[in-house]
């Protein structure tokens, strides 16, 4: 349902009524303890409010996570995350449940998951932002965004075919990232930023399968999930990895994509918490062969295509195979090297992402260097403000992006209500 357009200007103009729209309109349109609260207008591309918000986690939302912090963010500057996460905490999205009377869990990883459809949330927030004089208004695509020489913004949108404008005393751009486009999702938040004349990185999908060569010994593996390493920038983390038909998935490899740029290796350790060098001089393991050892630590399947990669890796390298059948007492220390190299520090180089359409997110977005991180205001257009994933801030899996989103955008709610005396207020 679309609220009927303002009559110019409204005072807060949201453009996006995603995650980071929404937290901003509800922020933004708070009462005021000198003045009237101000009007606030959201406006969307899409039918209603929050598409992509609704598929978080399946549908049942991992809404936040309780460890959310930097070490959680991927972009030029992580810690650009830190004040807007100060001020709005796990225990705020943990609120934001329970102001709405839904339930939520604790899930592995300190993951927060809602307990209804994730929908509930977003139908919640509208009607909030509802009750508090919000106008939404859904059909309007935003095509660009002037300052007018009062000081105004000037936003464009086509509308069923129409040309349609708002002016408004501050805008906020949470337009969000075109990652998972079937929801709506575009990248016209970049185009309107640049028109600032902010410094925007290219969009690249993240969070998204990692496709590995047609011919991969770990191909063909789909439907095995097992625990192991990745490197995630300074960290080291333990997740599941799922194989499919193309290639890696599952939370280590969603969160390898994070890191991985087209031509690179992404590192996996398959046996995480048994070091094979503390095992192979056991009188037990020292009677097997290295693939019985292998099919005695994992799933067979596994076990054979890193048996076949140790062969590939024994062809490649200057060290000598050892005898088909020998057991690993009669192994040489290069070749234990290679053995352990193989299953602790696998390097698999996929060929590519599965792409924007089956992106969770997307990495890139409007450098942060030139945003206020307190308010998320623009250090280049007073009264422009941006927030949520158009700007280069990427959570890794775990309910870290909608979290950013929420925080963002209250940063910038908040920040944009502030910024408004009484007297400027439009009424
Ligand atoms: C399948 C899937 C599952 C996910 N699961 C999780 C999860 O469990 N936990 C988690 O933390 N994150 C998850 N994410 C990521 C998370 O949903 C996003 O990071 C978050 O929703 C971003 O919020 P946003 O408000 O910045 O952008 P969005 O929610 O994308 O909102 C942007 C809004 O802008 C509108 N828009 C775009 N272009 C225009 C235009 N030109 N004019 C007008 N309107 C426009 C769109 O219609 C949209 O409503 C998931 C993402 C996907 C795709």
């Amino acid at each position: 349902m679309t609220d009927t357009l303002p009559t110019p200007p409204c005072d807060i103009l949201i453009l996006g009524a995603g995650a980071a729209g929404l937290m901003a309109a509800l922020e933004a349109s708070a009462p005021r303890r000198n003045g009237p609260a101000p009007r606030v207008t959201v406006a969307d591309a899409a039918p209603v409010a929050g598409r992509k918000m609704r598929l978080a986690g399946g549908g049942m939302g991992n809404l936040t996570n309780l460890q959310a912090g930097p070490a959680w963010y991927v972009g030029e500057d992580p810690a650009f995350v830190r004040p807007a996460l100060r001020r709005f905490p796990p225990r705020a999205a943990l609120g934001l449940f329970e102001r709405y009377g839904l339930r939520w869990e604790q899930r592995d990883f300190d993951q927060i998951f809602g307990l209804q459809p994730m929908a509930r949330l977003v139908e919640a927030m509208v009607a909030d932002a509802r009750s508090r004089g919000v106008r939404l208004c859904f059909g309007l695509r935003a095509r660009s965004a002037s300052r007018t020489a009062d000081g105004l913004f000037d936003v464009t949108f086509e509308s069923g075919g129409r040309s349609v404008s708002l002016t408004a005393r501050r805008l906020i751009l949470a337009l969000g990232s075109p990652a998972w486009p079937s929801c709506g999702a575009t990248d016209s938040g970049l185009a309107l930023a640049r028109g600032f004349g902010h410094r925007c990185l290219p969009f690249r999908p993240v969070l998204a399968l990692l496709v590995l060569p047609d011919r991969h010994p770990l191909r063909g593996l789909q439907g095995i999930s097992v625990n192991v390493g990745i490197a995630a920038g300074t960290q080291r983390l333990v997740r599941p990895l799922l194989f499919t038909h193309r290639g890696i998935s599952g939370p280590a490899g969603l969160i390898a994509s994070c890191f991985w740029r087209p031509g690179q290796a992404v590192c996996v350790d398959f046996l995480p918490d048994s070091p094979l060098r503390d095992m192979l001089d056991t009188p037990a393991c020292a009677r097997l062969t290295a693939h019985g050892l292998l099919r005695r630590l994992l799933t067979a399947r596994l076990a054979d295509a890193l048996d076949a990669l140790l062969r590939q890796a024994f062809a490649g390298s200057g060290t000598p195979a050892p005898p088909s059948g020998a057991q690993l007492a009669q192994w040489n220390r290069a070749q234990r090297a290679l053995l352990c190299e193989t299953v602790h520090a696998q390097r698999l180089t996929p060929t590519g992402t599965e792409g924007m359409a089956r992106a969770e997110a997307a990495a890139g977005g409007v450098r942060t260097g030139d945003v206020d991180a307190r308010t998320l205001e623009s250090r280049l257009t007073p009264g422009l403000y941006l927030a949520g994933e158009l700007l280069d801030v990427t959570g890794l899996l775990g309910g870290f992006n909608l979290h950013w989103a929420l925080a963002s955008g209250q940063a910038a709610g908040l920040a944009a209500r502030r910024s408004l005396t009484p007297d400027r207020t439009a009424r």
